[in-house]
Order: C-alpha cells, then sequence, then structure tokens
C-alpha cells in the first residue's frame, strides 16, 4: 500500500473533525459523493498504477474508493493514527480483524462481557474454521492471563463494556497480550473515537460499529478498523475478499456525520454522567452503572482513559425487578425503547429480554447483569427533559409495582 499524503501538523480534535487531515483545495466545500463503482484508465500502465494503491485507489469500489478514502482519512484523522478502513458493518468489520489474525489451530482471549454478536463470530469460527477460544471475566484482570496459551494470538477486549460498564486498564491488556506474543484488538464502539484511544495505550487495532456514535443519527449500518498502515493490509485484503464494503452515499454520512462528533459525544458524555449522579438518589432506583461514578469499581481507570467524558452509556436497576423495569421503559414518553446506542436521541432497553437473553437467569447473574437492569444511551437532548422523563417513568413503575 503506498502512503496517504502527509497529514498537517496535529491540530484540536474539533478541527480535525471538521477539515479532516488534509487542505482542502478550492471548490465544494462538501466531499463530493462519486456515483460509480469502477472507474476508467486511458492505459494499461495507468490502470495498474491506480489498483496497486488499494485502498487509496480509485479503480474498483471493493478495492477502494474516493468517497470512501475522504471518510476514512478523516476517521484516521480524529483516531491520530495512520490510517482506517470502512465496512458495511460493525460486525463486518470485527469479523475482517478475526480473519486476518487469525488461522486455524490459533487461540483467542475474549471478555466475557463482550458483545454477543462478536461471541456469535468465535463460535462460528471455532466451529467452522479451526479458532479455539476463552472467555475471560472483565472485572477480575488478575485471572486473564490464565487463559492464555501458546497458540494466543488474539486479545479482545471492549471498554467500557455493554451493558454494566466494566472498565478494562488497556495498557495492561496490551502489556499483557505483547508479553504473551499476541495482538490485541479493541472494540471502542462505546467510547468513540473521541472519548477514548485505544491505539495510545498499546491496542494494535481498534474498531467500530460505527452505527453507533460515528454515525449517531440511528440512521445508518457501517463498521470501521483502524490503525497503523501495517496492520490493515490484511484486514483490507479480507475486506476486498468478502467484499462487505458501504456504499459510497453511506460514507458520505458518516463523513459529515464525524465533523459534529465531538461536538455530539461531549454533550451525551456530560448529560449521562448528570442523569448517572441523579439516579443514585433516586428511591426506585437499586444500583447505577457507570463508570463517571467515583464508587464505579473502573472509576480511576477510566478517569485516565477517557478524557472527554466516560461515554452516553449507562445501566441501572429498578427496584422491583424485571416487571418494574419492563413498566418503567414502557411509560418513557421522550426515551424511546429501542436497541442500538449512540445515537442523539436516547434509546433504553431491557438487556435481560434483549442482547443477554440467551444467557438465561443464572448466566446473567454470573455477568452481573440484574433482572431488573435499564440500559439506556444518552442522546443530546436536554439533561432535564431526560431526567423529567426518567424521574416520571421510575415513578409510575414504582405505583403500578406495588
Ligand atoms: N460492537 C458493539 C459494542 C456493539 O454494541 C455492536 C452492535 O450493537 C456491534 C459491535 C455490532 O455492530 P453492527 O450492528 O453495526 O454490526
Amino acid at each position: 500500500m503506498t502512503k496517504d499524503p502527509k497529514p498537517r501538523p496535529v491540530r484540536g480534535v474539533r478541527t480535525r473533525a471538521v477539515h479532516g487531515p488534509h487542505a482542502t483545495p478550492p471548490g465544494p466545500a462538501g466531499t463530493p459523493i462519486v456515483h460509480s463503482a469502477t472507474f476508467s484508465f486511458a492505459s494499461l500502465a495507468a490502470m495498474k498504477a491506480e489498483q496497486a494503491l488499494g485502498p487509496r485507489g480509485a479503480f474498483y469500489q471493493r478495492y477502494g474508493h474516493p468517497t470512501l478514502r475522504a471518510c476514512e482519512q478523516r476517521l484516521a484523522a480524529l483516531e491520530d493514527t495512520e490510517t482506517a478502513l470502512l465496512f458495511s458493518s460493525g460486525m463486518a468489520a470485527i469479523s475482517a480483524v478475526f480473519m486476518s489474525l487469525l488461522a486455524a489451530g490459533d487461540h483467542v482471549v475474549c471478555l466475557d462481557q463482550s458483545y454477543g454478536g462478536t461471541h456469535a463470530l468465535l463460535a462460528w469460527g471455532a466451529e467452522r474454521l479451526g479458532w479455539s477460544y476463552d472467555l475471560v471475566d472483565a472485572r477480575r484482570p488478575g485471572e486473564w492471563e490464565r487463559a492464555f496459551r501458546a497458540e494466543t494470538r488474539l486479545f479482545h477486549v471492549e471498554s467500557p463494556t455493554n451493558p454494566i460498564l466494566c472498565v478494562v486498564d488497556l495498557r495492561q491488556a496490551a502489556e499483557l497480550a505483547h508479553r504473551r506474543g499476541a495482538r490485541l484488538a479493541v472494540d471502542n464502539t462505546v467510547a468513540s473515537p473521541i472519548g477514548q484511544q485505544p491505539l495510545a495505550h498499546g491496542a494494535d487495532v481498534v474498531m467500530y460499529s460505527a452505527t453507533k456514535s460515528i454515525g449517531g443519527h440511528s440512521d445508518l449500518l457501517a463498521g470501521a478498523v483502524a490503525g497503523p498502515a501495517p496492520a490493515l493490509e490484511g484486514v483490507w485484503k479480507v475486506r476486498k475478499i468478502f467484499g462487505a464494503v458501504p456504499d459510497p452515499g453511506v460514507a458520505w454520512q458518516i463523513e459529515r456525520s464525524l465533523k459534529t462528533l465531538p461536538l455530539r459525544v461531549e454533550a451525551a458524555n456530560a448529560s449521562a454522567l448528570e442523569i448517572a449522579r441523579r439516579l443514585t438518589e433516586h428511591p426506585g432506583v437499586a444500583a447505577v452503572h457507570y463508570p463517571g461514578l467515583p464508587g464505579h469499581p473502573g472509576h480511576a481507570i477510566a478517569s485516565r482513559q477517557m478524557p472527554m467524558g466516560f461515554g452516553p452509556l449507562l445501566a441501572f436497576e429498578v427496584r422491583g425487578g424485571a416487571g418494574a423495569a419492563e413498566q418503567t421503559v414502557q411509560a418513557f414518553q421522550l426515551v424511546r425503547h429501542a436497541p442500538s446506542l449512540g445515537g442523539v436521541e436516547s434509546l433504553a432497553s431491557l438487556p435481560a429480554f434483549t442482547s443477554h437473553v440467551q444467557l438465561g437467569p443464572e448466566g446473567r447473574a454470573r455477568a452481573g447483569i440484574a433482572e431488573g437492569l435499564v440500559r439506556l444511551s444518552v442522546g443530546i437532548e436536554e439533561a432535564a427533559d431526560l431526567w423529567a422523563d426518567l424521574d416520571q417513568a421510575l415513578t409510575r413503575a414504582a405505583v403500578l409495582d406495588v
């Protein structure tokens, strides 16, 4: 792969979000959408030269595309890294990283608290591709090393985890992975590239469901991988082989969303912290999980790792258990009952009935997921309006539950 043009010196995050990494030539202020899957050439030599540019070239969309590239460069600039690649979903991005790093016989260590889709990918790969894996508890870092074997090639983590917001010390995870001859891959979806930069803490590669904060408006499905160019060579190859590239229109939507990512993330993080604090004092709430709260076991690490706030996601346990939690979610008038996160609109879900239903009550208890847990992805609405909605819903649920 050849290199992108030399980026300008590092500027502030909002400036990088709006202007991207390179000087914009006179002309359109926004990136033009190139609605073409293929590109023509004056000679075979010119075609070969373009093809050799890989993801940076304009040869054929599955290889690389100018509208995708503009978005990828802006994302890499926000991540403060060399390069990024877009995918058609977060799972396509994670699958491409796993496919690029793992061969039959290789072993993976992954968090028990990781996204369910990642567990499904690991199980499928173990059955069909000959990988093996072990799950470790994010809350017990002292036990992680015991899961490593001579053939461990990958340590895959998320931080904070979904839904109970366990915090992983990324530097410690990177040190462990590297000492044991493995790579550290971080799914940074919950924090976003604004909230946390795992590569700066030693991770080898970072992945996103761009469907969440990066897209930010709950209106597109996409994924991304970011990291140093050599680390992404193999990931690009998998993208080219399996073909999980987004449409140029979606890449353009993501690029436009990146311009406001710092503003959206800062606003959501600030509201999430305020709501988490208020929830701790609400009589209808038994427990609140949010790394921004001083009592959270990961607070000190998160304060170090997440300089822009503690993320848009929090979870709380409603007094009265599963029934009361269901009543609460049904009583919301502003917050919507939906399974995603990181959008401008606040969304609530009930992990015991949705994302973690397959664990059963015992598995959920082991993973620390209470039956009355409500997961809340805080959007950019006024915090006072969100609080009014939460308060009335919790009060109504408490009345209905007696
Ligand atoms: N990683 C995390 C942490 C997620 O929450 C999700 C989806 O909810 C994914 C990955 C998968 O992303 P997508 O739905 O875009 O494939």
